[in-house]
């Protein structure tokens, strides 16, 4: 589990009116209170699913949703008219909603009752027309939503709600998140430099930056048995080298880092942080550029980007909230170098240090190796294949204040042949739909180097995390044709353009 997992209920409100009378209302509320349940008990939803009394009138719906958007405990709505529910009573609520919302097109009933359907039965059961209603104003207002049409029991139907709660669980998580820099972007560097105001108007992100001196002071006052119990750790966690454990100097090398993560974790423990960046071109004081530290903070959920990039750090904790507890690993990544043999053409993905180890195939191993840049002493590091399967690389990119967030879904794949002389941990992948449109397509979007990695998570996840937030998505995957891509980048442009905003 990550640290500082978001703790927070969804809301589910129906909608209805007086038109019925008490006995219709009587059995939505006690229908309503099924599906609650239902979901629920189905287990796919990361965190309790919250029932609420059905709502008849625009005083109604408005308090709900300003009662929602005031509690610090409701994370996102489910909206779900299970009659008519006529939609100029959801204006109100809905223009000061502030929390992620599903419009849950469902029914009650699974089947139309063939031989016993009335009148009676009609008037009940009016989802396909009610949520109609409502979706039109949800459009008409133009609001960020995700949309989930199917039967409440059906497993995909229930698959695709836990999947908007995860992105809904990040959007609200980052509405308070705050992240530290640790110096300034790499120099010269366009696509880490960005604006974080922007940036915190839409997805709400803190970002700031702390002199790296502050670091420093703390690795000064690190106590001994601290240290121990952490290199105890490592030996416990990691496979190690007796030669490195036996030679002074490799030793004192691994607890440098040690050193590190033990201050940074108090740093970002003490001011709440979710993530936070580094930069090997500041790293004035410090003995080493954080490797291992990172690595190690990155497994227990703390977003990272290298070289200052905030927006990756940023983007990497909102991968985490949503894969919390799903099979697989998240990670900071970079597209480091590529296979070109025709008809075998592969990417390694990779850092200087800083992957992080739940994407490991295997136990990883801690080395210590020169770093080549920075001017530093050399970092101890773990060293890893990734393990094989499915996995995404998103990459949050800014263009003045619009942000597109760009995925590619690419295929991990064995290793496929020994890199006995890489001391860096490594992924190695094909792109979908196809390694040349894969790297087109991305090149034409304007997607980073850097990217958020994950086998937890897929492409539907960040599409949701991207429509609750109104950014661009693009999506490069399976499927996808080249064309597809240009011609949705033209109409994002043209949009911009009018200055067309959601
Ligand atoms: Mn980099």
């Amino acid at each position: 589990m990550i640290v500082h997992k978001p703790d927070v209920h969804i809301w589910f409100v129906t909608g209805s009116q007086h038109l019925y009378g008490p006995d219709t209302l009587e059995q939505v509320t006690r229908d309503s209170r099924a599906i609650v349940d239902g979901i629920n008990r189905a287990g796919v939803v990361p965190c309790p699913i919250e029932w609420k009394p059905t709502v008849k009138s625009a005083e109604e719906i408005s308090a709900v949703l300003e009662a929602a958007t005031a509690d610090r405990r409701c994370g996102a709505v489910i909206a779900w008219m299970h009659t008519f529910s006529p939609a100029k009573m959801w204006i109100r609520g809905l223009t000061v909603l502030g929390k992620p919302l599903l419009q849950f097109h469902t029914q009650f009933n699974r089947d139309i009752p063939w031989d016993s359907i009335d009148m009676a039965f009609m008037n009940l059961n009016q989802s396909a027309h009610g949520d109609r209603e409502f979706a039109h104003i949800t459009a008409r207002l133009g609001l960020n939503r995700a949309i989930v049409a199917g039967h409440w029991q059906d497993p995909e139907t229930l698959r695709r709600v836990g999947v908007w709660a995860r992105a809904a669980a990040a959007v609200t998580e980052g509405r308070t998140a705050r992240f530290v820099r640790f110096g300034d972007n790499m120099r010269e560097v366009a696509v880490t430099e960005g604006d974080k105001v922007a940036a915190q108007a839409r997805f709400g992100w803190s970002v700031n930056a702390v002199g790296v001196g502050e670091l420093v002071e703390r690795v000064a006052r690190v106590g001994a048995s601290d240290l121990d119990a952490l290199i105890d750790v490592y030996k416990k966690t990691y496979t190690i080298d007796a030669a490195l454990l036996s030679d002074a100097k490799q030793l004192e090398r691994l607890k440098v880092q040690a050193r590190l993560e033990i201050a940074i974790r108090a740093f970002l423990e003490e001011g709440q942080y979710r993530g936070f960046t580094t930069n090997f071109e500041d790293l004035y004081g410090l003995g080493q550029l954080p490797g291992l530290a990172a690595q190690r903070l990155m497994a227990d959920g703390y977003g990272f980007g290298a070289e200052g990039d905030w927006k990756t750090a940023a983007l990497v904790r909102a991968m985490q909230v949503m894969a919390d507890g799903l099979p697989g690993g998240t990670s900071f990544m970079e597209d480091y170098t590529y296979h070109l043999e025709g008809g075998r053409q592969l990417v390694l993905g990779s850092h200087m240090l800083e992957i992080c180890p739940s994407i490991a195939a295997d136990t990883p191993r801690i080395e210590i190796h020169p770093l080549g840049i920075g001017g530093k002493d050399d970092p101890a590091r773990l060293v890893f294949n990734a393990a094989p399967g499915d996995a995404v690389n998103a990459s949050l990119v800014e263009f003045g204040d619009r942000f597109r967030l760009v995925v590619n879904e690419v295929k991990t794949v064995e290793t496929p042949h020994p890199m006995p002389k890489l001391p860096v941990a490594q992924a190695v992948w094909v792109p979908y739909p196809d390694f040349t449109t894969g790297l087109e397509a991305w090149l034409w979007s304007g997607g980073a180097h850097h990217t958020g990695y994950s086998t937890q998570i897929g492409t539907g996840h960040l599409q949701v995390y991207a429509d609750l937030l109104g950014v661009e998505f693009v999506r490069i995957g399976r499927g996808t044709s080249l064309d597809e891509v240009r011609m949705q980048l033209a109409v994002q442009e043209l949009l911009a353009v009018r200055g067309h905003r959601r």
